[in-house]
């Protein structure tokens, strides 16, 4: 990688939850039978005419305002007309050269201070429908016996943002693309998750020598299903790039597939060109005119976002806490639980997590004292305690009754006990025999039935002996 500089942008599908599509009274849920959500309208019967979704337009607006962007006075819906079996009218509506959010700003807190990355524009359309491949290896179309199709997709709403090549490192576009879903799940338009394809993420990847100017050819890595993956495969396309140019070859304009299992990158088609599509008007649809009172409706339903709450966070933790903390969504438990905060944080962040427990369900104050006094619990009963944590009626009481006694007012009488009933012992102790501690200490430790902390014992016994 030395002397050579990745750039990408990213573009990203994010399907907003409506209870109807995006052109029709159809239902719009995962999961359901194939092809039992399906009306003339989406399935393309001759003579059915489009009537937008009014709160996905809102939503757009809302989601264009969150990314910083101008929200057009008018935007039009345009026809993207290709040819697939997803597609029944041989076109898709989306929108082209008026679309309905344009020139945002988006902040990516980083260790260094804020990364601002372009947002080109947010625009609305809709979803083709699911084609299943049968047969084939692990889903593809390579090698399958048949394909299907599920309708129940296909006229869902959809937008797609289309950031500046702006991020300079896989690592970049993962942090922005996790920031994005967090903000995303936070305005309540989508649920964004990645393995069920409502947040679908595609890379468009080059690389330059440091320092040069202007950008060289792009190639796009389609369908990442998570954030792991588009981590790796913009790494692996990167340094086939850099590859291709260091043995003196030119780096072709393609659409690409990465492999997550090999790691291998794989050529799908060579790359179309807009007009390859022959873009034309909407024409049984009319503009769209956000109000501006509805522009304003929107921007006060925003509340504070993620990237805020990052900044403000690092004031009490550091970078990658306050960060990993927020673009998981588990700082509005972390806020909720009393206690030392950088404990508080890392049990909130990474124990907590691995056991899975909702944050939303989890008691703040009886997590609280849990984490309060996890030093003097056995370490298998505090993993035991989490991992009930988010159950309901959840309380710390029964794991803090393991703790351990370290409370010298309910020991010093017990090793009193102890000294007194062992006089000879005692004796050996003070003309010497210092090796007989472990037997004190196990006197004791036999008298409070194994509940007092072995620590504080031997400390009160040494102090006790030595006079
Ligand atoms: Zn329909």
């Amino acid at each position: 990688m030395t002397g050579w500089e990745p750039v990408v942008g990213l573009e990203i599908h994010i399907q907003l939850k409506t209870q109807t599509k995006m052109f029709c009274r159809c239902e719009n849920v995962w999961g359901e039978g194939p092809n039992t959500r399906t009306c003339p309208v989406c399935l393309a019967h001759p003579g059915t005419l489009p009537v937008p979704n009014g709160r996905a337009i809102e939503w757009a607006v809302k989601l264009g305002l969150a990314l910083g962007c101008e929200v057009a006075e008018r935007s039009v819906f345009h026809r993207k007309n290709y040819f697939y079996p997803d597609l029944p009218k041989g076109y898709q509506i989306s929108q082209y050269d008026e679309p309905l959010c344009t020139a945002g700003r988006f902040a990516v807190p980083g260790s260094g201070g804020d990364h601002e990355i372009g947002i080109v524009r947010a625009h609305l359309e809709e979803d083709a429908a699911k084609t299943v491949h049968v047969g084939g290896k692990a889903g593809r179309i390579s090698g399958a016996a048949h394909s299907l199709v599920d309708f129940n997709r296909g006229g869902t709403p959809l937008v797609e943002i289309v950031t500046e090549p702006d991020l300079h490192s896989p690592e970049e576009a993962r942090r922005f693309l996790q920031l994005l879903r967090q903000t995303v799940v936070e305005l309540g338009i989508s649920d964004a998750e990645m393995e069920k394809g409502s947040l679908r993420c595609d890379a468009n990847v080059s690389v330059r020598r440091e320092g040069e100017e202007g950008l060289r050819t792009k190639t796009e890595l389609k369908n990442m299903n998570s954030f792991k993956f588009v981590g790796d495969g913009i790494a692996a396309e990167v340094a086939r790039q850099i590859e291709v140019y260091e043995s003196g070859g030119e780096v072709g304009q393609e659409t690409l597939h990465f492999d997550p299992a090999s790691g291998r990158i794989s050529s799908l088609r060579s790359k179309e060109e807009a007009h390859d599509y022959r873009y034309f008007p909407e024409p049984d649809l009319v503009p769209v005119e956000p109000p501006a009172a509805l522009v304003e409706r929107m921007r006060a339903e925003i509340g504070e976002l993620p990237a805020a709450r990052i900044r403000r966070l690092e004031g009490e933790l550091d970078f990658d806490l306050s960060y990993g903390l927020v673009a998981s969504g588990r700082d509005e438990l972390y806020e909720r639980v009393p206690g030392e905060r950088r404990a508080v944080a890392n049990v909130v962040m990474n124990q907590l997590a691995a056991t899975g427990a909702h944050p939303g369900r989890v008691n703040a104050e009886e997590l609280g004292k849990l984490i309060e006094a996890r030093d003097r619990i056995p370490r298998a009963t505090f993993d035991e305690a989490l991992t009930a944590a988010g159950e309901p009626g959840f309380t710390a009481e029964r794991y803090l009754a393991e703790e351990a006694v370290t409370d010298a007012s309910e020991l010093d009488p017990v090793i009193e006990r102890v000294l007194a009933a062992n006089g000879s012992q005692v004796a050996a102790y003070r003309s010497g025999k210092e090796g007989l501690l472990g037997f004190f200490v196990g006197q004791v430790m036999r008298e409070t039935q194994g509940k007092a902390n072995p620590k504080v014992v031997n400390e009160r016994l040494r102090e006790r002996l030595g006079a």
